[in-house]
């Protein structure tokens, strides 16, 4: 390397050590701002893949912690899931349910759906009122919000009046604003592009 390269990377190194350093202290100063201890309502909503994954990978931070986790799934799986058959067999710390008949894609039978989902949110609805549960999640919670198969009010009471310790997971396109207002955190996953569009299969361990 030249001298000259040198004394330019030398110059990009000290410029990148003090825009950091600046970062720093403005992520510091916010970290010291944040005073409230209390559970997050997270909402996982967006065209794009990575909703549920993410979900998941809540899930596996929370057992790190030792915490207890709730999770339902408000969609009946055509196939198992890798999640689903890793939980069911590891994590006996995690209490999963999901949807036993009714809302796929291919039901179009909507009295069957909705008896479904209200059998569904009959298990989802204790678990926010259980402060033993660290972390409930909520899979595709959305769905029913938006076909209107479970109340709205019903609904966001419930996320609303939670144990205050307890985090919540709600997953799925859409849900209304109504649901967006309550949450504390909301991520919209944009579709950039997506496998399966260029005719590429869904693939275990990543998509299912
Ligand atoms: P994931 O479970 O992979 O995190 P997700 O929860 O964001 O996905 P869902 O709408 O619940 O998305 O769809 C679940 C399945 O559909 C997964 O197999 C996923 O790869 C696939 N999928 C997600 N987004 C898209 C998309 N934009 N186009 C096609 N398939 C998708
Ligand atoms: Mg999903």
């Amino acid at each position: 390397m030249s001298e000259q390269d040198t004394s330019q990377q030398d110059k990009k190194n000290q410029k990148h050590k003090a825009a950091m350093e600046k970062q720093k202290a403005k992520v510091d100063a916010r970290i010291e701002e944040a005073s409230t201890e209390r559970g997050v309502a997270l909402l996982l909503t967006g065209n794009g893949k990575g909703k549920s994954s993410s979900a998941f990978g809540i899930v596996m931070r929370a057992l790190g912690y030792g915490q207890k986790v709730g999770v339902v799934q408000f969609i009946k799986g055509q196939q198992l899931s890798g999640e689903e058959m890793y939980i069911k067999d590891h994590c006996p710390q995690v209490d999963f349910h999901q949807m036993g008949t009714g809302f796929t894609w291919n039901t179009q039978d909507r009295s069957g759906d909705i008896a479904a989902a209200e059998k569904t949110w009959a298990i989802a609805e204790p678990m926010l009122k259980d402060g033993s549960y660290d972390v409930v999640v909520l899979d595709e919670l959305t769905y029913m919000l938006a076909y209107k198969y479970l109340d709205e009010d019903t609904v966001l009471n419930a996320l609303k009046n939670r144990p205050v310790e307890q985090s919540v997971v709600v997953t799925g396109r859409g849900g209304g604003s109504a649901l967006q207002d309550i949450m504390d955190t909301v991520s919209e996953v944009k579709e950039v592009k997506h496998a399966f569009k260029a005719g590429i299969k869904a693939r275990q361990g990543v998509d299912l």
